[in-house]
């Protein structure tokens, strides 16, 4: 069986960062906290534990010490919060998020109502939309157009950086009744865009998909979905030992697809294991 590795897999730009920031940052503090995991992997956030970044619920949970932001921000409350008590941050915010986030403050400004496409529990979307009036956002997921929206005489939109294209452009195209003048920021990240074309290209020549990343990570749930509607012999994974020997049955061409946050370990694991089947 011939495995195929799609070229843009492991960690992005943002998660390499935000991971390389907060190791630096424990090196010269010793431990620091995250509220909330880093990024959405948890065999990753288990390796990073130990070396001294912990994952705490919420801000509550310690008195005092070094925060490091998550890469997919915290909303703005809580860091007021973290100023209050003093405690030292590093932000490691991703730079496509902080842009959403600048998107967003410069919507508010401008008097635009905000719609956000995208998950309404993710932390990135939790976090962009608290640099605005709760009044003044509203967000949208596929389903809930018609339940959320009124006519406003301006709005603004930006998605998830995690959005597809196709999805974007479905749910901006069914705004278009509800205001005259826009602003639409494609706020889709690049390399979440590169993922899902290697998806695309992929899937289409494999007998089998094994998609590998956090099962909390809305990336790789993406490419998942993605994958499916393509090659229904498609399997999200975090881990080697998921794989399971009959997925692979018949199969000559095995396409391999890892999210943003997955570790390259994870990745050489499930390689291993494929040519070991
Ligand atoms: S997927 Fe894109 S937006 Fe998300 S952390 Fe990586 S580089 Fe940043």
């Amino acid at each position: 069986m011939k495995i195929i590795v799609a070229k843009n897999s492991g960690f992005c730009f943002g998660v390499r960062r935000a991971i390389d920031l907060a190791k630096n940052f424990s090196k010269n503090v010793g431990v620091v906290y995250t509220i909330g995991p880093i990024i959405h992997n948890p065999q990753v956030v288990n390796k990073l534990e130990k070396s001294g970044i912990k994952v705490i619920k919420k801000l509550s949970d310690v008195k005092n010490g070094h925060i490091v932001i998550r890469a997919h921000g915290i909303p703005k409350k809580i860091l007021n919060d973290i100023k209050k008590k003093g405690m030292k941050i590093l932000d490691a915010t991703c730079p496509y998020v902080t842009r959403s986030k600048k998107y967003v403050e410069e919507l508010s400004k401008e008097g635009y109502q905000i719609v956000i496409i995208g998950n309404p529990n993710h932390p990135e979307i939790k976090y962009i939309s608290s640099y605005a009036p709760k009044d003044r956002v509203i967000l949208l997921t596929s389903e809930n157009i018609q339940k959320k929206l009124k006519y406003s005489k301006k709005l603004g939109i930006l998605t998830q950086t995690t959005q597809s294209p196709e999805n974007f452009t479905k749910i901006a195209a069914k705004l278009l009744r509800y205001s005259n003048e826009f602003k639409i920021f494609n706020t889709i990240c690049p390399d979440a865009i590169n993922r899902q074309n290697e998806t695309v290209k992929l899937a289409n020549k494999s007998d089998v998909m094994i998609i590998i990343g956090g099962k909390n990570s809305a990336n790789t749930k993406r490419l998942t979905n993605i994958s499916k509607k393509i090659q229904r012999r498609t399997h999200h994974i975090e881990t080697a030992d998921e794989i399971k020997k009959e997925w692979l049955d018949g199969s000559k061409i095995a396409g391999i697809v890892a999210g943003a946050s997955t570790p390259d370990w994870i990745i050489k694991e499930v390689v291993k294991i494929l040519k070991f089947y």
